[in-house]
């Protein structure tokens, strides 16, 4: 792999040149959306997107998403475009939604992973779109962290795991949605969720007339099985700590984590909940604020790293509305291990 000399590009029109230029040079550009920052190349070009494979340390047979900044770009890329598609699209792009298409011969095998499909979303962020547009071809964008740790939602997130990688990480600041975009296949005459985030199922069902939910998005995929979304079947998200989900009322979760202050644990816990703790903590979100906690949960997860935690003691969030995406990148995180103080 080529050593760069990684720099941060201000998101100004300066910047945003200096990327787009990158890009259609076939280079790879750290880049920000509303959900988290994409690792970015030109998606018709295979070449660029093997590299992002090789810069993040990604599994071959993970595809990638495709980034466009307007409706016009879609039908080349695709198969059909189903009139599904079309309402889902009209209700939420630009935005946190990735539709499953049958893709079009000029998606390289690089982007798909083999796969006959292709994922696509439009982001709403103003520097991921004005990226696109100066580019002038759809972006390929992975989350632009190395494999297996928290996505980044800040650009100091990426410059930590991809400097000497990429020659440029462009700042646009905090990501306002702060988990992965919801993935929905469209291929179907009911959109099937595969992974969830800032595009809730009710909000898919309020379109859609109804939704089905894969069950990859809240439980762990049998040995052997074969994963509708491949990067559902990774221990995702995983900080060097070993956490642990814990589900419970504020007064149980703090009974379970004081009653282990002997050991080196941190509670993972709700903003406003710290007082009754007697063990070292983090929080990340108010308990009953799902967008709160999706915004905070990887910064959280990365921290924790910086300050040695051994075991992490999670508190469980609901699994309403986006709380849902935050619930199962924890899930993931904890390798699907949960203590249920309920039962
Ligand atoms: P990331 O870009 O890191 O957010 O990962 C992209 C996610 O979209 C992964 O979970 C992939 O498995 C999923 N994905 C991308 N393309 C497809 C596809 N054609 N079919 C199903 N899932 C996909
Ligand atoms: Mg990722």
């Amino acid at each position: 792999m080529r050593e760069y000399t990684t720099r941060l590009l201000p998101g100004d029109s300066l910047g945003i040149r200096e990327a787009a230029a990158l890009l259609r040079a076939g280079e790879l550009v750290g880049i920000p959306t509303e959900t988290v920052y994409g690792l970015a190349a030109n998606a018709l070009d295979g070449g660029a997107v093997g590299r992002i494979f090789t810069a993040k340390g990604r599994p071959q047979d993970n595809p990638l998403i495709v980034h466009i900044a307007d409706w016009e770009a879609l039908p080349p890329l695709v198969a059909e475009v189903p009139p599904l598609a079309k309402k889902l699209a009209d209700a939420y792009w630009p935005g946190p939604l990735t539709m499953i298409f049958r893709k079009s011969a000029l998606i390289p095998d690089e982007v798909s992973a083999g796969l006959s499909t292709v994922a696509v979303r439009m982001p709403s962020h103003p520097v991921a779109r004005a990226v696109i547009r100066q580019a002038g071809v759809p972006l390929a964008a992975p989350s632009a962290n190395l494999s297996g740790s928290p996505s980044p939602t800040l650009a100091s997130h990426v410059m930590a795991d991809m400097t000497g990688r990429i020659p440029a990480v462009l700042d646009g600041g905090e990501c306002a949605v702060g988990v992965e975009s919801t993935v929905v296949d469209v291929t179907k005459e009911t959109p099937c969720l595969l992974r969830p985030g800032g595009v809730t199922p009710a909000m898919l069902a309020a379109v859609a007339g109804g939704v089905s939910i894969n069950p990859a998005v809240t439980s762990r995929l049998p040995e052997g099985a074969v994963a509708a979304s491949p990067g559902m079947k990774y221990k995702h998200y995983a900080p060097k700590a070993h956490v642990v989900l814990v589900r419970g009322t504020p007064e149980d979760y703090a009974a379970f984590v004081n009653a282990r202050r002997d050991e080196p644990v941190t509670a993972m816990c709700f903003d406003g909940e710290e007082g009754a703790l007697r063990v070292p903590y983090i929080s990340y979100g108010r308990r009953d604020d799902p967008a709160g906690q999706a915004r905070r949960v990887f910064d959280v997860l990365r921290r924790l790293d910086e300050i040695g935690a051994k075991t992490v003691y999670c508190a469980c969030p609901s699994e309403e509305g986006v709380g849902l995406a935050v619930y199962n990148r924890l899930l993931r995180a904890a390798g699907f291990e949960v203590i249920d103080l309920d039962r």
